[in-house]
């Protein structure tokens, strides 16, 4: 039997979690469950699963949770500083699936109980880097990628040198404009850029496949987990999501990892890792698929991979300005107080107005988020 803790357990990615789990319930004990501020939905999976904690991040609702948990044995509990607290009872697995930054912190403190670590919460690593990497040393945890296309890499680079990679290829769907034209894209609307014509995702991740933000930010992520220069990391649009990453080796042999374009796969092959679990998942059937596609990402139309490059390349907090900017224009978006096209326009401008030195530790890392958020705050009113 295996404890796991899930962060962000009311999402999309929580839910597949949660879902595997519910198939493989003598195998697993839950240890903590959080959420935002669904507390019907956390008190409900808590119930479920026999949770022994339970964590709503907005603390406002921790009357409702407690309510909602009368009776159930389950502990409830509040706040960032709880969140944290669920991540810190070290569970042998912690999914860490909450969106962006907001999920550093109780990454962090995974982390810090030297635990595996399933990372779906990109913009945590996108934020901290190094400094989560060398806490990932430090602590002795072992970070497995759950972002489909880092999971699909990761299986590729299984047994092999990476001093004998040429070529990490992350493959990108190109979301649901990548066929618009410029004019097309400074009117789209956020319910045009939610749905996804292949994944089913929660809206923020949905708005960064539309914008790219998402392939950007998994192009820093990838440098992160993988021991390959940038110069070696490329982006591949491929509009079936079949093929979820490649690795190209030096004597010309490309592995690549397939399959259905449902989270459960990467999940599972985390949460096995290294055996390997069943999955409720419909085969892949590449005859009925066809034909799979490739084509070069277009960096006019969309910007974004072209702004994540250059955050990689300066490093330091210049990504976590990138990250923060992205989380503020995007919920911006989605609120409809600025246009599709101005997200990256935002970005750019907030790269440009604030520069910090590198982060030492968490703090660094925090702080350099809530100055890039409230920098980016001002230049959207000032626009
Ligand atoms: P989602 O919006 O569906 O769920 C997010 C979860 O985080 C929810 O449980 C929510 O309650 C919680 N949360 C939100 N804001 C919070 C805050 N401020 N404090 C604490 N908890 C908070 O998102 P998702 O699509 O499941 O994505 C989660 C993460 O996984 C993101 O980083 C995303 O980039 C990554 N990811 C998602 C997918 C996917 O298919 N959905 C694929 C790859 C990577
Ligand atoms: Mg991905």
């Amino acid at each position: 039997m295996r404890t796991l803790t899930v962060l962000g357990a009311t999402g999309s990615v929580g839910a597949s979690t949660l879902d595997l789990i519910r198939r493989n319930r003598d195998e697993w004990r839950v240890l903590a469950l959080t959420a935002h501020s669904n507390t019907a939905e956390l008190a409900r999976l808590a119930r479920e699963f026999g949770a022994e904690l339970a964590v709503v991040a907005n603390e406002a609702q921790l009357p409702a949770l407690r309510e909602a948990l009368a009776g159930s044995g389950v502990e409830a509990a509040g706040g960032p500083a709880a969140l944290v607290e669920a991540a810190a009872r070290g569970a042998d697995v912690t999914l860490a699936a909450i969106v962006g930054c907001a999920g550093l912190a109780p990454t962090m403190a995974a982390i810090e109980q030297g635990g595996v670590i399933a990372l779906a919460n990109k913009e945590a690593l996108v934020s901290a880097g190094d400094v989560m990497t060398a806490a990932v040393e430090r602590h002795g945890a072992t970070l497995l990628p759950v972002d489909s296309e880092h999971n699909a890499i990761f299986q590729c680079l299984a047994g092999n040198d990476s001093a004998h990679v040429r070529w990490i290829t992350l493959t990108a769907s190109g979301g649901p404009f990548r066929d618009w034209s410029w004019e097309r894209l400074c009117a789209a609307t956020p319910a045009e850029a939610v749905r996804h014509p292949n994944w089913d995702m929660g809206a923020k991740i949905s708005v960064d496949s539309a914008t790219m933000f998402n392939k950007g930010l998994e192009l820093i992520e990838a440098h992160h987990l993988f021991p390959v220069g940038l110069d070696r990391l490329r982006i591949i649009v491929h509009p079936q999501s079949v093929v979820h990453s490649m690795v190209e080796y030096r004597d010309g042999s490309t592995l690549a990892q397939l399959g259905p374009s449902d989270m459960r796969v990467p999940i599972a092959s985390a949460l096995a890792w290294p055996e390997r679990m069943d999955t409720p998942c419909t085969p892949l059937d590449l005859a009925e698929i066809g034909e799979l596609t490739f084509r070069r990402p277009d960096e006019e139309r969309f910007p974004a991979t072209r702004l994540a490059r250059e955050a990689a390349m300066a490093g330091g907090a210049i990504p976590a300005v990138l990250n923060a900017a992205n989380e503020i224009a995007v919920a911006a978006f989605l609120a409809g107080q600025i246009s599709f096209t101005r997200i990256a326009a935002q970005v750019e401008d907030v790269l440009g107005s604030y520069a910090p030195p590198p982060p030492g530790c968490l703090s660094d890392v925090l702080e350099v988020d809530t100055e890039a958020r409230a920098r980016a705050r001002v230049l959207m009113t000032s626009a």
